[in-house]
C-alpha cells in the first residue's frame, strides 16, 4: 500500500490527532542530539488515549509503516529521530498525573507527564521521586523509562528502573498489555517490564506507568570543593565514597568546563547529602574534613536551599556552556568503574592530544559516569577520537553509555561491547516482540 494512504487511514481514524502539516512535521523531525535527521515525518499521532496509541501502531503496521515515538526530545542519541518514512507518536497529549497514593505510595502517571513536574506535584506533600536527570524540566516519564534515565541522584536511590512498578504498553502489533502490578515487588513471571526499560522505544510503547516514591528527607546539605588539578578532585571524590560516606549526589566539573561556565578556578565536586537532619550534618561535616586532606584548595558548605541552588548553578550551566563554544562538539557518556575514572580522565587527555581534539569531561562521577565532550577545531572530525574513547572505556572494564543510550549514534560501537552472540540474542528479542520491525527501527542495532 501507498504511504500517503497511512495518513488516509490515521485521519479516518484519529481526525484532528493525526497531524501532517509541514511546519510540524519538520519541528518534529528534530531533537536534542542535532543529529541531522534521515528523514522528516509523514505525520505526527498524538494520541488521548492507550487506544488511540494502538489503534495507531495496528495502522501503521498493516502499512508496513514505521513509528518514532517522541516524548520532551531530550535524548542525546536521537533515539527520537525519524531514521526512515514513518511517523512520529508525539507524547505531548499524554501529561496527565493519574492517581498520587500517599498510602500506597504509588503515583500512576501518562507516558507524556514532565519528570519535573511529577518532582514537583510529590515534593508539595513531603515525597521524593528520586530520579533527577539535568533535563528533568523539558523530559517526560516515558522518555525516562524508554532510556532508564538516572542523573544526579542515582549514587544513593538509582535510575529510573528502580521506581517502576508497572506500565500500560502496546505492543507492535498493537496489543494493549498490563505488565507489572501495584505492588512493591513481584517475581511472577520473566520481568518482561524491566527488559522494556532501557529498550529505546524499540519493544514496546509505554502508555502509563505506576511508579514508586520515598518520604522526602528531611535535610539537605550540599558542598562544593575546588581542586588544583582534575586526577586530585578524582581522587578526592574516590576518597569520599571509601570512607564509607553515601551522598545523593557526586558530580564533578573539570577545569575546561567550569572555565566554560567561569565559574571556579579550576576542577570542581559537587557533593551532596540528604535523610535525617543529624545524620547530614555528621556526614557533610566528614565530607569537608576529607576534602581537606585531600587537597580541596577550598571547600563550601551550603544548607539553605537558595544557597544549595547557588552551588549548583555552574553545574547546571556547563551543557549549555559547551555548546555556545562549539556547536558540533561530541557528548559521550561513557561509564567505568569507580576506581578506573582517573585512568579513564588520563586516557581522554591522551586522546585528545593525538586526535588534536579539545576534550573536557563533566558527570556523575559517583557512578563512574563522565560526560565527555570532544570540541573539535573547524573542519576537524571527532570520530576517531570518539571511537578510542569507546575503546579506552571498555578496556577499562566500563561501557559506552551510562545513561544516554545508544539510539543512532552509538551504534557502530555497541557489538564491540556486547560481542557477536549477546548482539546476536539481543536481534532475536527484537524479532520477537516486533517481527515487522516497525517500532523506532534504526535505533539500538
Ligand atoms: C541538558 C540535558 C541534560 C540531560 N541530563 C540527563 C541526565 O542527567 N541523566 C540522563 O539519564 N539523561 C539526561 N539527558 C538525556 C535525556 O534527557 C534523557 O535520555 C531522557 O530520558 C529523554 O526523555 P525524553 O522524554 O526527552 O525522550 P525523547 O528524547 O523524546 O526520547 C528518548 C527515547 O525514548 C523513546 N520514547 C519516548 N517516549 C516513549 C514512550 N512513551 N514509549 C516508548 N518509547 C518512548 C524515544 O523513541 C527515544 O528512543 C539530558 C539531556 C539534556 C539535553
Amino acid at each position: 500500500m501507498k504511504k500517503s494512504s497511512v495518513g488516509a487511514a490515521l485521519r479516518r481514524r484519529l481526525g484532528e490527532r493525526f497531524v501532517d502539516g509541514e511546519v510540524v512535521r519538520r519541528a518534529l523531525a528534530l531533537d536534542a542530539s542535532r543529529i541531522p535527521p534521515a528523514a522528516v515525518p509523514l505525520g505526527v499521532v498524538r494520541p488521548r488515549d492507550a487506544r488511540d496509541v494502538a489503534a495507531a501502531v495496528r495502522i501503521c503496521a498493516d502499512h508496513g509503516t514505521a513509528i518514532f515515538p517522541r516524548g520532551g526530545a531530550s535524548g542525546l542519541t536521537g533515539g527520537s529521530l525519524v531514521s526512515r518514512p514513518g511517523v512520529v507518536m508525539d507524547f505531548a497529549p499524554l501529561n496527565r498525573i493519574l492517581r498520587l497514593s500517599p498510602e500506597d505510595r504509588t503515583v500512576s502517571v501518562q507516558a507524556g507527564v514532565l519528570t519535573g513536574r511529577l518532582h514537583e506535584a510529590l515534593e508539595r506533600l513531603g515525597f521524593l521521586y528520586p530520579p533527577d536527570p539535568a533535563s528533568a524540566a523539558f523530559c517526560t516519564v516515558g522518555g525516562n523509562l524508554s532510556e532508564n534515565a538516572g542523573g544526579l541522584r542515582a549514587l544513593k536511590y538509582g535510575t529510573t528502573r528502580d521506581y517502576l512498578l508497572a506500565a500500560t504498553v502496546v505492543t507492535a502489533d498493537g496489543e494493549i498489555l498490563r505488565l507489572g502490578s501495584d505492588a512493591h515487588k513481584s517475581v511472577a513471571g520473566y520481568d518482561l517490564l524491566r527488559l522494556l526499560v532501557g529498550s529505546e522505544g524499540t519493544l514496546a510503547i509505554f502508555v502509563d506507568a505506576t511508579l514508586r516514591f520515598l518520604p522526602a528527607p528531611k535535610a539537605v546539605a550540599t558542598l562544593s570543593a575546588v581542586f588544583a588539578d582534575e586526577q586530585a578532585a578524582l581522587e578526592a571524590a574516590l576518597g569520599l565514597l571509601k570512607e564509607g560516606l553515601l551522598p545523593r549526589a557526586l558530580e564533578f566539573v573539570d577545569g575546561v568546563c567550569a572555565g566554560a561556565v567561569g565559574a571556579a578556578s579550576g576542577p570542581f565536586l559537587i557533593v551532596e547529602f540528604d535523610g535525617h537532619p543529624a545524620e547530614v550534618r555528621a556526614a557533610a561535616a566528614e565530607a569537608r574534613s576529607t576534602l581537606k586532606k585531600r587537597d580541596a584548595v577550598r571547600v563550601s558548605l551550603a544548607r539553605a536551599p537558595a544557597r544549595r541552588e547557588a552551588l549548583w548553578e555552574a553545574r547546571r550551566r556547563v551543557s549549555t556552556a559547551l555548546l555556545k563554544i562549539s556547536p558540533t562538539k561530541a557528548a559521550e557518556d561513557v561509564c567505568v568503574p569507580l576506581s578506573q575514572l582517573p585512568a579513564l580522565y588520563r586516557a581522554l587527555r591522551r586522546i585528545g592530544r593525538a586526535c588534536g581534539v579539545e576534550t573536557c569531561a563533566y558527570g556523575h562521577v559517583g557512578d563512574g559516569n563522565l560526560h565527555v565532550n570532544l570540541l573539535p577545531r573547524p573542519r576537524r572530525r571527532t570520530d576517531g577520537a570518539v571511537a578510542r574513547l569507546m575503546k579506552a572505556a571498555l578496556e577499562l572494564r566500563g561501557t559506552i553509555t551510562g545513561e544516554h543510550g545508544v539510539g543512532v549514534s552509538k551504534k557502530r560501537y555497541l557489538p564491540l561491547e556486547t560481542g557477536a552472540a549477546v548482539l546476536s540474542l539481543m536481534r532475536r528479542v527484537k524479532r520477537l516482540f516486533d517481527p515487522r520491525g516497525v517500532l523506532n527501527p534504526g535505533k539500538i542495532f
